[in-house]
């Protein structure tokens, strides 16, 4: 099975807050599309050949982990940016946010402490686990809450390849400008 390039809902030159359309260029055309290109390199010939991508990134080590789940990441955060976002939850997922953390708000200073503090290059994840419960989450470099058994809802990619060429270091004005970004359809159609 090869895996493909997520086709992106927006054009490369959309004006979305926390990622250029030179960002965009080289985020989704170098980075991601190496990651792509590596995973389908490793797979060729093993037991991993025929498996979906997620399969792959539960049960895979070392270079391959590192690419697949590289290649899942970006997937979904590359689709759940939009220029025209919906600003917030609503409906299951905005009840299930309030009784797990009180309020939006209090998730998003959560997340945005997660992100802001991690060090190094990761992804910080909105998840819920099998009973429906969120938590907020920071793995460093490829890492994945479906290694935890979680289902990952929403992500902040805070590698500085995501970040670098539009703010260099600020990254806390990266995070703020990615809160504008987000469309939490994408997250509540993977929670329902
Ligand atoms: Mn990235």
């Amino acid at each position: 099975m090869k895996h493909e390039m997520p086709v992106l809902p927006y054009t490369k030159d959309a004006s979305i807050p926390c990622m250029s359309p030179r960002t965009l260029e080289f985020h989704y055309g170098k980075h991601l599309q190496t990651y792509v290109n590596n995973l389908n390199e490793l797979i060729r010939g093993t037991e991993f050949e025929h498996l979906p991508l997620d399969e792959i990134v539960r049960r895979a080590k070392g270079s391959l982990f590192n690419n697949a789940a590289q290649a899942w990441n970006h997937t979904l955060w590359f689709l759940s940016l939009s220029p025209a976002p919906k600003s917030r939850p609503t409906g299951r997922l905005a009840k299930a946010i309030d009784s797990d953390f009180g309020s939006f708000e209090a998730m998003k200073d959560a997340f945005t402490k997660a992100a802001v503090g991690l060090f190094g290059a990761g992804w910080v994840w909105l998840s819920a686990d099998k009973n429906g419960k969120l938590t907020v989450t920071a793995e460093s470099n490829a890492g994945n809450p479906m290694t935890s058994g979680l289902n990952p809802l929403a992500t902040c990619d805070v590698w500085e390849h995501a970040y670098y060429l539009d703010v260099q270091n600020r990254r806390a004005d990266f995070v703020a400008a990615f809160w504008q970004s987000i469309d939490w359809k994408k997250a509540e159609e993977r929670y329902e």
